[in-house]
């Protein structure tokens, strides 16, 4: 069983539609694939679709955007009810933020580039959760950047001159609305020191007081140190340990099935989430 439990789509900053990522998914032999776009659920129905077509088992999930204590936190939620008004209305808040956001950074880079709001919807699918990935598309477009990689690296980094900061939970709110919705909550990629500051043992150690049920370990924005250090506090607490991809389409070199996880593990996560796997 291989099975990659972190993917990205057009229903957010991916350049693979739902269902492409799971044909994909399906044709590099994966047999279990997990959708988790940024702060939406809006790719689900049809993933669903595609990985009942292609015969492979789909995770419904969400990345949720949390920020506390001077840090960017991604939590995946997995097999959450999407119907569940606080989840759903705070991640709806978070895409209506983050569309202000997107607004208020093009204005500052309007100021050193020829950028245009236009510009950036053009790059942002219809009804996608926006995000920096899709001004750098837009950038790009513009010659001012090579590819999103040289957009981040030179102009669109974190606490850079153009950066904007917007309302998403603490991984302590996240955590508890992700619970109360019947998901199974995982820190995405947190020892990925490159984008920023990471979250230290003890606050990891109090999301697990809170119910965190694992930690993605095998990602690529880790070293071997940093598994180490991850699993160190996995054995501690208790917590599931997940590999995935992180996969972003042709937006990023992470490929499908680069990093995986366990049957054991998926099968603790169906059996805690209130959705099941769909197959
Ligand atoms: P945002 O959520 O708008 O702050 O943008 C962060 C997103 O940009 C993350 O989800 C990453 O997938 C993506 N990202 C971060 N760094 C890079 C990079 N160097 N190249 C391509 N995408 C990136
Ligand atoms: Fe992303
Ligand atoms: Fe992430
Ligand atoms: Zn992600």
């Amino acid at each position: 069983m291989r099975i990659d439990l972190h993917t990205h789509s057009t229903a957010s900053d991916g350049t693979t539609s739902p269902a492409d990522v799971v044909r994909e998914a399906a044709a590099a032999g994966l047999d279990v694939v997990a959708l988790t776009d940024h702060d939406t659920t809006a790719g689900w129905d049809e993933g669903a679709g595609a990985a009942r077509e292609a015969g492979i088992g789909l995770v419904r999930g969400t990345e949720v955007t949390c920020w506390g204590e001077g840090t960017t936190v991604h939590l995946l939620s997995y097999l959450h009810d999407p119907a569940d008004p606080d989840l759903a209305g705070r991640l709806a808040r978070s895409r209506g933020a983050r569309l202000a956001r997107a607004r208020a950074m093009t204005d500052l880079l309007a100021r050193d580039f020829a950028l245009t709001w236009a510009d950036v919807l053009a790059h942002t699918p219809e009804g996608a959760t926006v995000g920096r990935p899709h001004l750098a598309d837009a950038l790009v477009t513009l010659a001012a950047a090579r590819d999103r990689d040289d957009a981040f690296a030179r102009i669109l980094y974190s606490g850079g001159p153009y950066s904007v900061s917007y309302d998403v939970p603490t991984p302590e709110e996240a955590v508890a609305l992700v619970l109360a919705a019947g998901g199974v909550p995982v820190l995405a990629h947190p020892a990925a020191g490159r984008r920023g500051s990471v979250l230290a043992d003890e606050q990891i150690a109090a999301l697990a007081q809170a119910g965190l049920a694992g930690l993605e370990v095998h990602h690529r924005d880790h070293d071997a140190a940093e598994r180490a250090r991850l699993l160190g506090l996995a054995h501690d607490f208790g917590l599931l340990v997940t590999g995935s991809s992180d996969y972003h389409g042709a937006g990023k070199l992470n490929r499908l099935g680069e990093h995986t996880t366990a049957p054991e593990v998926l099968a603790s996560i169906v059996e805690r989430g209130r959705l099941p796997l769909v197959r």
